[in-house]
């Protein structure tokens, strides 16, 4: 038996609301390691503690957790009996097998009755480690800290601190609906909202059959990887191509791309009446590609009344894609494809497209027959994480 011991963001969760952060948090944590040998996952003082049977799945508990919103850090912990003695054998039979450049013990004692002050035990059991492995001390910045609690009934202790992905719990940020594109952006925007503790859907527009699928299956893929962090997910796959047709047929080229991305908010906002989404998401951000002007995005916005959120707006690509690469969407979201924007545009769009020129332009457009039929011939899919068929397994 082992556990894991993961610390929120305090501040966060400070206040009134705490117990309702923590019970978010504690749930979102429950169903994300379904399937896994797990006993019990329960609050106590400012930390959050899950039981674990099995060692071996450790690997697949430490990337579940590291992915879910509201965690700070978290660590592997082995128990020990409340003795001295006891806690250092343990520690000592589970040392890491690599060299280790300086280490410290940090204690900390919950019951106060444990005949050692937290100091003591940390130099009893720091002489220990130094003499079995030769390992220097470095108490300011050392390259592993060895954790050691001690708690009423029994201590335990860990090596060191995996990361978690910070944020607030699941659940407790609302739900948005996020335009999700093949793209690397969209997806990385998504996940900053997610990691605020949003529920996000997804709405993706393809031109499928007048370009390949390859689209929809990235945006498929996508969802599967962001669905690892919310774990569950609705995404929305909207025919495009009839309401690119129309358009074409009426508004001159430059234009067009401004049209489409207003028509796209305004059925977004169709769709996120039907789940309850309260903001719409984009991934824009500002000047990257020549629709993005603050001229355009403006003029886009203008067609829904809804929140526009763009997490990523004031962002640079290097750090976007450092954040794509790091949530594991990069390598999906480079796969070239036919992106149904690209579908009768000009090579050069206009950059500054004027409101009174965009809506003459739409008025020879029946906006909310386009809308209807859109949303009428959409299709839903939902993803759960951990899949349900790893459930039923499990005997769920
Ligand atoms: P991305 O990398 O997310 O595609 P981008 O920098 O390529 O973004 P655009 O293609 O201009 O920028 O798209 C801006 C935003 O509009 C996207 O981030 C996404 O939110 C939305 N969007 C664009 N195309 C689609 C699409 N086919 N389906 C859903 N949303 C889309
Ligand atoms: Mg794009």
């Amino acid at each position: 038996m082992y556990s894991v011991v993961l610390h929120y963001g305090e501040l966060a969760l400070k206040g009134r609301n705490r117990p309702w952060f923590l019970s978010a948090l504690t749930r979102s944590i429950r169903r994300a390691l379904r399937g896994l040998k797990v006993t019990g996952v329960r609050a106590t003082i400012g930390r959050i503690v899950v039981t674990c049977e099995d060692e071996a799945e450790w690997p697949e508990v430490r990337d579940r957790i590291a992915r879910l919103p509201g965690i700070e850090n978290f660590a592997l912990a082995r128990h020990a009996p409340l003795d001295l003695d006891a806690i250092t054998g343990r520690i000592v039979a589970h040392l890491p097998d690599r060299p280790v450049a300086s280490f410290r013990i940090r204690a900390r004692r919950a019951d106060k009755r444990f005949p050692f002050t937290s100091p003591e035990i940390e130099r009893h059991i720091g002489r220990h480690v130094r003499e079995v492995r030769g390992w220097p001390v470095d108490l300011s910045w050392p390259e592993l800290v060895i954790n050691v609690e001690l708690l009423a009934d029994e201590a335990y202790f860990s090596f060191g601190q995996e990361r978690g992905t910070g944020g607030l719990p699941l659940g407790t940020g609302g739900r948005v609906m996020t335009l999700l594109s093949g793209g690397i952006d969209s997806p990385v925007a998504a996940w900053r909202m997610i990691r605020r503790g949003c529920r996000s859907d997804f709405v993706h527009f393809h031109a499928y059959p007048i370009l390949s699928a390859t689209s929809q299956e990235k945006a498929r893929e996508l969802v599967g990887v962001l669905t690892r962090s919310q774990l569950w997910s609705r995404a929305f796959f909207v025919r495009f191509g009839p309401v690119q047709q129309q358009i074409v047929l009426s508004v001159a080229p430059p234009l067009r791309v401004v049209i489409y991305r207003r028509m796209m908010l305004r059925i977004a906002e169709a769709l996120a009446g039907q789940t309850g989404a309260q903001a719409l998401v984009t991934g824009d951000a500002l000047g990257q590609v020549a629709s993005q002007t603050i001229e355009n995005l403006a003029v886009v916005g203008q067609a829904t009344s809804m929140p526009l959120l763009r997490p990523l707006i004031g962002m640079d690509k290097e750090e976007i894609t450092a954040t794509a690469r790091q949530i594991g969407t990069y390598p999906i979201s480079i796969i070239s494809d036919d992106d149904c924007c690209t579908l009768f545009t000009p090579r050069n769009p206009a950059t500054r497209a004027s409101l009174a020129a965009v809506e003459a332009a739409e008025a020879q457009l029946d906006i909310d027959a386009l809308v209807r039929q859109a949303v009428d011939t959409v299709e839903v899919e939902t993803t759960a994480f951990p899949p349900r068929g790893d459930r039923v397994a499990a005997g769920e």
